[in-house]
């Protein structure tokens, strides 16, 4: 009951956010800056930030997840952070030899209005990024913004610093694949790979924070992406952009930087969205689908025709990140459900409202950007009471409080394992979906069940 108080009145508020419905920018970037091979992230701001950022990373994926600070005290923040992050560049590749730094800003460093290319360039002119070793970076205020919006620059950022044209081409296809888990990552290789194409996927986080226990630290884990892949993708012949959100400005740069043209899609989440990957896919390298993914398909459309009973006419209300939302809307659609409230508080633009009502109808409350927040959403819940709640860790207060049933998708979860190793991605991630979605129904009508009601067979 510890969200008893939250009223069902609607109030327009202009200045207030209340429980926010995302984290901030450098959460993203340093998760993205992890999909690099041998990348320490670097976090230009105070040792709080980076302590925060870090935890929040490591609570969700269960992982130790290591990024260094410029640690600002007073001068800094006064003076500027040049002479802290010109020191740590050094120190980090004296100490710690990684073969790329990605540096990402946070409130204080913007406020003062560090130049961080410039001092990446007084850095190298001053010898401290030893030859073959690369510094990049992204600007990633938590004023605004989200940690999809600082996954995306620091995605963007790549691509900005290390893919280069030759003007030789290389055939393979560019996958960004978002920001969603490193099961996800693996899974959208998979399929591609299961159709005899070459990808490069940056970033990819498969590998660095589900890596498996062997008894030894790994400071720079096995998987990620090399630099020598990134620098490729500017020769490749097409990019793959899933989730216009977190992927679009990267392949954008991409195609105006190399010329290498690019199609974005919705997360490759349930039925719709899986086939429009694979058939884009298809397109894009000219091979046909393999029989092994049209099983993998078939299984999907059984188990949503099988169960498609207890799917019909359930509400769902969702809260979380911009490109989830967009294709799991999709999916409860195709299920017959009903979306009734959709919030993020990611900025996501009138772009995603206008997607989402396309796919739910003008019925659909639809918030996104600062004040659409948990307490926002709650409302919502309070005024029009759906059958389940997606969102993350911290919806479930509102389920408690409300006695909904909860599924956790998107970031953060704290509270669970699974996340990390089981996608939700392509048709075996729509069974997992449709299995969760299942589950929680099933229990609730088992729970609510009169005696001669309860079911064995159902
Ligand atoms: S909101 Fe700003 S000050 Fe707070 S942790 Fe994030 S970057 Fe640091």
């Amino acid at each position: 009951m510890i969200l008893r108080h939250t009223p069902v009145e609607l109030a327009e508020r202009a200045a207030l956010t209340v429980n926010p419905a995302k984290t901030c920018q450098p959460v993203g970037a340093m998760y993205a800056a992890l999909g690099i091979h041998g990348c320490l992230p670097h976090s230009h701001g105070s040792q709080g930030c980076c302590a925060y950022h870090r935890s929040a990373l490591t609570r969700h994926y269960k992982d130790p997840v290591m990024a260094t600070t410029s640690s600002f005290t007073e001068g800094a923040s006064v003076f500027g952070g040049q002479a802290n992050l010109v020191e740590a560049i050094n120190n980090i590749f004296t100490i710690y030899d990684p073969e790329v730094i990605a540096i990402h800003t946070t409130c204080l460093s913007e406020v003062i209005g560090d130049d961080l290319t410039q001092i990446i360039n007084k850095a190298r002119t001053d010898g401290k990024i030893p030859k073959g070793k690369k510094v990049i970076h992204a600007n990633t205020p938590s004023f605004k913004g989200s940690h999809v919006t600082g996954f995306s620059s620091m995605t963007q950022s790549m691509v900005h610093y290390l893919s280069e044209c030759t003007g030789r081409p290389v055939k393979q296809i560019n996958l960004i694949p978002g920001f969603v888990e490193p099961s996800d990552m693996s899974e959208v290789k998979r399929i591609a790979s299961e159709m005899g194409i070459r990808t490069v996927m940056f970033p990819d986080t498969s590998g660095v924070v589900n890596s498996p226990l062997d008894g030894k630290f790994h400071l720079y884990p096995a998987g990620g992406t090399t630099v020598g892949e990134i620098v490729s993708a500017g020769d490749s012949l097409f990019t793959v952009a899933l989730g216009r959100t977190a992927s679009l400005a990267a392949a954008k740069l991409l195609d105006t930087k190399c010329r290498v043209p690019f199609e974005v899609l919705d997360l490759p989440i349930g039925l719709r969205a899986t086939d429009a990957f694979i058939d884009t896919l298809r397109k894009a390298a000219g091979v046909s689908v393999p029989d092994s993914l049209m099983e993998e398909r078939g299984r999907v459309v059984d188990v949503m025709s099988d169960m498609h009973q207890y799917f019909y006419r359930k509400k769902a209300a969702l809260v979380g990140d911009p490109d989830q939302l967009v294709a799991l809307t999709q999916f409860l659609i195709d299920l017959d459900m009903d979306v009734c409230h959709v919030v993020t508080g990611t900025p996501a633009g009138p772009k995603f409202e206008r997607s989402i009502r396309k796919l739910a109808g003008e019925g659909t409350s639809v918030k996104y950007g600062p004040n659409a927040d948990m307490f926002y959403f709650h409302q919502l819940v309070k005024n029009e009471r759906p059958d389940l709640i997606f969102g993350n860790t911290y919806a479930k207060y509102i389920a408690r409080d409300e006695d909904i049933p909860l599924i956790r998708i998107g970031f953060p979860i704290y509270d669970r394992v699974g996340h990390q190793y089981f996608p939700l991605t392509g048709y075996s991630g729509a069974l997992r979906l449709l299995e969760k979605i299942l589950n929680a129904l099933l229990d609730r009508q088992d729970r609510d069940a009169p005696e001669e009601g309860f079911e064995l067979v159902m």
